[in-house]
């Protein structure tokens, strides 16, 4: 689907004559024009008025490279240091006579909303986001493609990173080890930070890595993604070093199951709760519900946490071409944390996963 078939479906959905566009993430200016740029705490916005058409406000400082990515059907305005960005913004709303503007409300910042009504008083703020978000909820072949590739390379670097696992090394050596492979595998940049967690750390679920020394006798959580040609991958495998334990076995084992259990029963027409349902009921029926402490998992695309969210309160229905996560987890405070994760595309038949790093409970034991 080319950026143009994108900007006309987006405003088919929105169905506001009068009302102008004003989209903000960067991502989703992306989505939209195939130009990314992290402007940072300079102003980019990409806005569309029928009077004006499409235009995109941006620092000077990134005015060519824009111009080499977007379509001609797009103005590109480039406002200096020196200059104003509020002022670009509002001669341009101004020369539309905007009266109604929708913005992304979990995006843009009170600063800038003020800008809008410094310009207009009486202006009529609108939300986009749910349009951006339903727009990109379903990937298309060459998105599921660029997403297959970023899940494979994940498989390989983590493969090259334990390569290189010693006794002794820290947390972040490894988590160090996994970023070097992820660019010598030619990843543009990891899609979160890196997560590995060791020994009774591996319970959170957010823990940072650190100073932590790797050695025989616990659990080891290694959470990573990375981003190629724009698109994230997402993948958790838990390890245990040396010698499994009674309980950090018996946790694997569940959490494996539900794992499992959600990948198999994904369908389209399914709602996302009743996903997250299956999974939950393994984990409570095995005696540890109070210990699996978030949603099932999170859409998936050019973020690496997107809409949908995979858990209790979406009734919405899986579709074909959806993108998420299937993530179960069970965190035991003392013990430590096993989570399993895959991130997977739907077809018609079902979910295949955009990971597939061994998790049988024999090839996650390692020796060291
Ligand atoms: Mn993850
Ligand atoms: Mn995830």
């Amino acid at each position: 689907m080319s950026y143009e078939t994108r900007r006309t479906k987006l405003l088919e959905a929105v169905a506001h004559e009068e009302a102008a566009l004003m989209v903000h993430d960067p991502k989703n200016v992306f989505y939209l024009t195939g130009f990314f740029s992290d402007p940072h705490e300079r102003f980019m916005a990409l806005f569309y008025h029928r009077a004006k058409g499409w235009a995109l406000i941006l620092p000077l400082l990134d005015v060519e490279a824009a111009k080499q990515k977007v379509e001609t059907g797009i103005e590109v305005i480039g406002y200096g240091d020196h200059q104003s960005p509020e002022q670009v913004v509002t001669n341009w709303l101004s020369e539309a006579n905007v009266t109604d503007i929708y913005i992304e409300e979990l995006f843009i910042s009170f600063a800038r909303v003020k800008w809008l009504l410094a310009y207009r008083q009486e202006i009529q703020l609108h939300n986009l986001t749910p349009y951006l978000q339903r727009l990109r909820l379903v990937k298309t072949p060459e998105e599921i493609s660029a997403l297959m590739k970023a899940g494979e390379t994940t498989d390989r670097v983590l493969e090259a990173a334990l390569a290189q696992l010693k006794a002794g090394m820290t947390e972040i050596e490894l988590a160090a080890e996994l970023e070097y492979q992820g660019k010598k595998h030619g990843s543009e940049v990891m899609s979160f930070g890196t997560c590995v967690l060791y020994g009774a750390k591996s319970a959170l679920p957010h823990g940072k890595p650190g100073q932590i020394k790797l050695e025989p006798g616990g659990l080891l959580l290694i959470d990573f993604g990375l981003v190629m040609d724009a698109y994230c991958s997402d993948m958790t495998r838990t390890f245990h070093l040396g010698e499994w334990g009674a309980e950090a076995q018996k946790i694997y084992d569940i959490v494996l199951q539900a794992e499992t259990a959600a990948l198999e029963a994904a369908k389209p027409g399914m709602t996302f709760e009743a996903l997250d349902q299956i999974a939950r009921d393994i984990i409570r029926e095995a005696g540890y519900g109070d210990y699996f402490i978030h949603r099932l998992g999170h859409g998936m695309g050019i973020d690496v946490h997107e809409y949908p969210s995979v858990g209790a309160g979406n009734t919405e229905t899986i579709e074909a071409g959806m993108v998420f996560t299937i993530e179960p987890g069970i965190y035991l405070p003392k013990l430590g944390g096993v989570r399993i994760e895959d991130a997977v595309y739907m077809t018609e038949q079902g979910a295949e996963t955009l990971t597939s790093f061994p998790k049988d409970r024999e090839h996650v034991l390692l020796a060291l």
